[in-house]
């Protein structure tokens, strides 16, 4: 109520929080660096100066007046002079002057933040409560214009948290209906999905594109191609890996029967990021109902695909309780977890996965989290050159550098290092930016991992690094040039935090030790690469990375084979995803054994005897005897234990 009179207050008199000349100031900064700017705001006193406000109340009282100072400075600079600093600025880009670089990254992120309610003081707050859609505009280098709809939550879409509760009803009913339909019934479902998605996919690369700007191809491998190979796999093996297990039966038990089978859950919550929407939704919802339980899915607020999976699954044959979607926040996805599911799924961000598994850990759900990752490349001096600048700027710069397992650091053995840099700046040079087929690289998708690209680069400038491309970035633009960075140490954040973005710090390391020290120098261990000629060596080296997943020669593609476990080491995660692991992942592990209906009664139950504790005693000793001796002795040890066993009522106790 508060809030909506200041609004109106503010439109109709411009700003509360900045007078009119600091609106002015603030819009001859604007013209200097969008000079012309198609269908921009104005902050003018008279017109929309409420707009700042929308950000300016989120902000520290110290922020606004810091904002404010700096607004004042460029309303009373003459214009040619201002002018002329703000070029100054833009050549500091060409003349690598850091400090002057800097300073334009951090006016220009002001200013855009301001137009755009992005990123800046307090930026994500206000958009978390006012739910904003803000379209970008920005010119790609020798591309027309590209226009990227930039969604924030979707405040139209998301449930109410009671409504929550009547999801979950859903699905716990529904659940008994997809046990029963039977494996052969459930895989001949994903069989179906599979040929919708394939028939569908040009959709679903428009709408995912949409959703996070990635480029075409990031979007028909990552999305299309890896979510039918996923199908496939559980096509082919899910019957098996899912079938009763026999298991050993110890010699004490000799007659019995050991089992393992396999069984649903109940209801998976499925918590996803918004970096693979698509994949994220269908491949776990996908596996767990193989192994015969419900789905509620949450997909991020930032890339909810309104509908597409819900049609997706009913074209398939899919009734609607079965796998049901709840569109919302972190809000909700809270609330999805205060409903007890029988397993949280949760991909996403260290700091979320701590605050969901403390949640959890309340109710005692059990957990999976898939988290992020610092992902190191480490080559040697005798690694194939071509294929490993060709391995780094793939790795590094697929999805636009957002993909939990990118290429975050790359370690060059010292005698390759220059040569493996030259080459790499001048291939990342020639990668293009869009989303088109032709083009290498799509956008960056939410505003806050743009700041913290524009963070990280700062960070890295400011403590030394050397830039060699991704110069013209203007430090707000959703579409990044891909950066190769070198003279990076430890100390920088680039090095240190997931960066996710198209990013390529390279450090030169001497020796294998400290390769290897370097590469686990990190929270994170989800995966990395080692690349060279000497295979003992690359196994040794791989060996020692504590990560959950590494490739050899290669990068990403242990993620890329479904019948691999996926997941991460240290703070990356818990718990396995895909192949055997990831689908027994979604079971009631039940541990079944099968005795005879005769009147024997067993040697360790009742009645205690002192011939029966010493009979017991000699084959707990004989129990680790090997070979045939130790065999045999047992066999002696058990013998008197059989005739004790049938004596049920015999110690002569009275009543
Ligand atoms: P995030 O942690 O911000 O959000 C993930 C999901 O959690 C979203 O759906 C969000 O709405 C929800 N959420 C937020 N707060 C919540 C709460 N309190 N309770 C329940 N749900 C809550 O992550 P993001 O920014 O969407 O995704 C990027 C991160 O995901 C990166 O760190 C990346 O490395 C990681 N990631 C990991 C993998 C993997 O397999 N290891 C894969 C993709 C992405």
């Amino acid at each position: 109520m508060r809030r909506e009179s200041t609004l109106h207050l503010a439109a109709t008199l411009g700003s509360v929080y900045f007078s009119a000349r600091q609106l002015r100031g603030l819009n001859r900064l604007g013209d200097g660096y969008c000079p012309g700017g198609d269908g921009l705001p104005s902050f003018s006193a008279s017109g929309a100066g409420w707009q700042i406000d929308r950000l300016a109340e989120a902000m520290h009282p110290q922020d606004r007046a810091d904002l404010g100072l700096l607004l004042d400075v460029a309303a009373s600079l003459p214009q040619p002079l201002l002018a002329g600093l703000l070029r100054l600025f833009n050549q500091a880009e060409h003349l690598r002057l850091t400090p002057l670089r800097l300073a334009r990254l951090g006016a220009a992120g002001v200013v855009y933040s301001l137009y755009y309610g992005f990123a800046g003081p307090g930026g994500t707050q206000v958009r978390d409560r006012l739910g904003w859609d803000a379209a970008i505009r920005t010119q790609i280098p020798g591309e027309p214009v590209m226009n990227q709809l930039v969604r924030d939550a979707a405040p139209d879409l998301a449930v109410d948290a009671t409504e929550v509760a009547a999801v979950f009803d859903r699905a716990r009913a529904a659940q008994t209906t997809i046990a029963a339909l039977g494996l052969p019934q459930r895989l001949a479902l994903l069989d179906r999905l599979g040929q919708v998605v394939l028939r569908r996919r040009e959709e679903i690369i428009a709408r995912v594109s949409q959703e996070t700007g990635k480029c075409a191809s990031d979007a028909l491998l990552g999305e299309i191609y890896a979510v039918i190979d996923n199908l496939e796999y559980l096509r082919r093996h899910a019957a098996a890996v899912l079938a009763d297990r026999k298991m050993p039966t110890p010699l004490a038990m000799l007659g019995k029967q050991s089992r393992v089978w396999y069984e649903p859950l109940g209801t998976i919550l499925v918590i996803a990021p918004w970096n693979y929407p698509f994949y994220q939704a269908i491949v776990p919802i996908s596996i767990a109902f193989a192994a015969g339980n419900a789905v509620v899915h949450k997909p991020s607020e930032y890339t909810p695909l309104a509908g597409l999976v819900e049609s997706i699954l009913a074209e398939a044959g899919f009734a609607a309780d079965w796998a049901q979607v709840v569109y919302g926040n972190g809000q909700i996805g809270s609330a999805c977890l205060a409903q007890a599911p029988d397993k949280l799924f949760f991909t996403g961000s260290i700091a979320t996965g701590k605050r969901v598994m403390a949640q959890a850990a309340e109710l005692l759900v059990p957990v999976e989290l898939e988290l992020g990752g610092k992902d190191p490349m480490l080559v040697f001096a005798d690694a194939n050159l071509e294929r490993a600048v060709a391995g780094a700027m793939w790795g590094a710069f697929t999805n636009t550098g957002q993909s939990c397992t990118s290429i975050e650091r790359c370690y060059v053995a010292r005698p390759l290092f220059e040569r493996f840099v030259a080459r790499l700046v001048e291939q990342t040079s020639k990668l293009t930016l869009g989303t088109g087929p032709d083009h290498d690289i799509g956008s960056m998708t939410t505003p806050m991992q743009i700041a913290i690209v524009r963070e990280h680069l700062a960070d890295a400038l400011a403590k030394g690094a050397m830039q060699h491309t991704g110069l013209d970035w203007d430090g707000v633009s959703p579409a990044i040039p891909p950066i190769v960075l070198t003279q990076v140490n430890h100390e920088m954040r680039v090095m240190q935090e997931e960066s996710f973005g198209p990013f390529l710090p390279v450090m030169a390391f001497d020796g294998e030790a400290e390769a290897v020290r370097l590469a686990n120098q990190t929270i994170y261990g989800l995966s990395a690469c080692v690349w060279g000629g000497d295979k003992a060596q690359l196994e040794r080296v791989a060996r020692q990375l504590k990560v959950g997943n590494v490739s050899i020669n290669n990068h990403m593609i242990t993620e890329g084979n479904h019948a691999l476990p996926f997941g991460g080491a240290k703070q990356s995660g818990i718990g396995r995803f895909k192949g055997e692991d990831g689908l027994r992942g979604f079971c009631n592990t039940k541990a079944v054994m099968v005795d005879g209906n005769s009147a024997k009664i067993e040697a360790n139950w009742y009645p205690f005897t002192t011939a029966k504790y010493q009979a017991l005693d000699k084959m707990t000793v004989a129990s680790r005897m090997r070979g045939l001796v130790g065999i045999i002795r047992f066999a002696l040890a058990g013998l008197p234990l059989e005739s004790l066993a049938n004596k049920l009522g015999r110690k002569g106790r009275q009543p």
